[in-house]
């Protein structure tokens, strides 16, 4: 799951890939490789870093460690043609071709069409003696790509060794007509003819060293080193804090001043990420003026006004950091207890929800709406092991691989703890501080609640039966037919005995009206089966979020 690294970390990580670029400009591969590894044991998820370590290595003849290294790009990212051909050519210097074929079998499976590797396969079946399936890897290249003759030099090659010398000849032939001036060729006529000779006399056939078709990249370290520069500076970025905006214009100044003051103590880099929902007081131009003064300050601009969880989803789209925060924009929310979150998320939780203990709202408008959804939601959501206090609490702190992976729709940004802890990463919250409002009003009023009850029906819904809405649906219609029954039991008792004056009609339409309403609703059951099918089937989207896979390089 995304960036699992800890903020604190971040500026070590910088500085040990910075001194190990220095030591190589110097030649020092030795000190490089060190100040690397000590990165890479702050970073292991990084692929690229793996791999320079693994070439680094390679150069410093140590074949053993680069191969652990290897293993670890490979692992981190399975389908990545380099790492796979270079590996493959690291097992060939330390001759172990059976795995190296292994390797280059899962290259093919990448580029079908490309003619080097089907030599290449050639080259190492060659190696292992196996001649007769190095004879159908080289025709096949020079099937692929006729005018690549590297292949059919080495077939050649391949003839003399097996003493067919007269397929040889037959094999120079057809190369010579290609291309009659190739120095290749031209040495391949003279071994043919020296091997004729030899073999005429009784002497032991020639043998010599098949050729690769040489795509890996020379190992060049500061050439590595550049490519590999270009990415990690991208990714300097520790920490993104994403703000909603509507209709905020004299709290934003004073939000930005405090947010400045409390990120500079943590010497990470930031970015605030504005988010103006369709403000329409003079936010927006508040905002362009924060943004130029200071380029830290990213602002998003919407056309009209989406809401909130439309702004907080932007932001995340939008944002860099290893950890996002977010919060409202409104100063109730204080920046000061962004290192507090920080801090608690070093313990090892992916998700800290602040928790405003001291609420400063109204009781009756706020309050108490607000304390009831949290229980309600914390019922209903019983089964996922997150119980939270305050669900509604903007600010809370994300490791980026959370939020890059979740989409949320209508009043939903509440809900990601609930997503979160359904994909199975920890969660926990911390009390915060909340201030009164000062500046400009509230935005929403009771009629939120419901919204927020409908959307929890949706949750409760993508956590529990997202893949089978048919249980969801038949649910529903179980219990409606189990008290329907149960009331027309009831009525015709009642109707029986004149204790009310209850028809035979109205019973007959009562349950006619019961058998179709269950009816209706198990066929949306089926029709909501229906689309999850073409939801996940047409994106080839996966029900399961996994972990991570342990050595099985092959199933990803
Ligand atoms: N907000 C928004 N779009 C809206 C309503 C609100 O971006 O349609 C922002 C608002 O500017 C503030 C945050 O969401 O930064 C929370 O709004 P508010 O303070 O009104 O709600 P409450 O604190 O009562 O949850
Ligand atoms: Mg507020």
């Amino acid at each position: 799951m995304g960036n699992e690294i800890p903020l604190e970390a971040h500026a070590d990580f910088n500085k040990y890939i910075n001194d190990g670029r220095q030591f190589l400009k110097n030649q020092a591969i030795e000190a490089a490789i060190q100040s690397f590894e000590k990165a890479f044991a702050i970073k292991g998820n990084a692929p690229e870093l793996s791999f320079v370590l693994a070439k680094l290595l390679q150069v410093a003849g140590k074949p053993d460690k680069s191969d652990v290294y290897y293993k670890y790009s490979l692992a981190l990212s399975p389908n990545n043609f380099e790492y796979l051909y270079d590996y493959m050519m690291h097992l060939v210097d330390t001759s172990r071709y059976t795995d190296a074929i292994e390797v280059l079998q899962r290259c093919i499976r990448l580029h079908p069409e490309n003619a080097q590797l089907f030599n290449d396969m050639g080259v190492l079946h060659n190696a292992l003696q196996n001649y007769s399936e190095a004879i159908d890897h080289f025709l096949n290249a020079f099937k692929i790509n006729p005018d690549y003759l590297v292949p059919m030099i080495n077939l050649g090659y391949l003839y003399v060794q097996t003493g067919e010398i007269g397929k040889a000849d037959d094999i120079l032939a057809l190369c010579l007509k290609k291309e009659p001036q190739n120095s290749e060729i031209n040495d391949l006529a003279k071994v043919i003819a020296a091997a004729r000779s030899t073999t005429d006399s009784g002497m032991p056939v020639i043998r010599k060293e098949l050729r690769f078709s040489d795509q890996s990249f020379q190992i060049v370290p500061m050439q590595i080193l550049e490519k590999f520069g270009a990415s990690i500076s991208s990714g300097t970025i520790g920490l993104s804090i994403v703000i909603p905006v509507y209709n905020e214009e004299d709290n934003l100044p004073i939000l930005c001043k405090e947010l400045n003051e409390t990120l500079k103590t943590l010497q990470q880099e930031y970015e605030i990420i504005l988010v103006d929902d369709g403000s329409r007081d003079k936010s927006r131009d508040v905002m362009t003026a924060l943004a130029r003064d200071d380029k830290r300050i990213k602002v998003i601009f919407f056309r009209r006004n989406y809401g909130q969880t439309a702004a907080i989803s932007a932001g995340f789209k939008y944002a860099h950091g290893d950890v996002i925060i977010t919060l409202d924009a409104d100063l109730q929310n204080d920046p000061a207890d962004i290192p507090k979150l920080l801090q608690k998320m070093s313990e090892g939780y992916d998700l800290v929800n602040g928790w405003r203990k001291d609420r400063q709202d109204k009781m009756l408008s706020r309050k108490i709406p607000s304390m009831i959804a949290n229980r309600i939601i914390n019922k209903l959501i019983e089964g996922t092991n997150v119980q939270l206090r305050d669900f509604g609490c903007t600010l809370k702190a994300y490791k980026s691989g959370i939020v890059k992976n979740i989409h949320i729709y209508g009043e939903m940004h509440r809900f990601i703890p609930v997503f979160a802890a359904w994909i199975g990463v920890k969660v926990t919250e911390i009390p915060v501080n909340h201030r009164p409002r000062i500046h400009g009003t509230a935005k929403y009023n009771l009629s939120r609640v419901s919204r927020v009850i409908f959307d929890l029906i949706v949750v409760r819904f993508f956590s529990d039966y997202m893949t089978r809405p048919i249980q969801f649906f038949g649910k529903i219609a179980k219990r409606i037919t189990g008290s329907g029954l149960f009331l027309l039991a009831v009525l015709s008792v009642c109707g029986l005995t004149h204790l009310l004056p209850v028809s035979l009609n109205t019973i007959l339409i009562l349950t006619a009206l019961l058998f179709f309403t269950s009816m209706q609703l198990l066929t949306m059951g089926l029709i909501g089966e229906l689309m999850i099918r073409f939801y996940f089937e047409v994106q080839k989207k996966d029900f399961y979020v996994v972990e991570r896979i342990l050595n099985d390089t092959e199933i990803a």
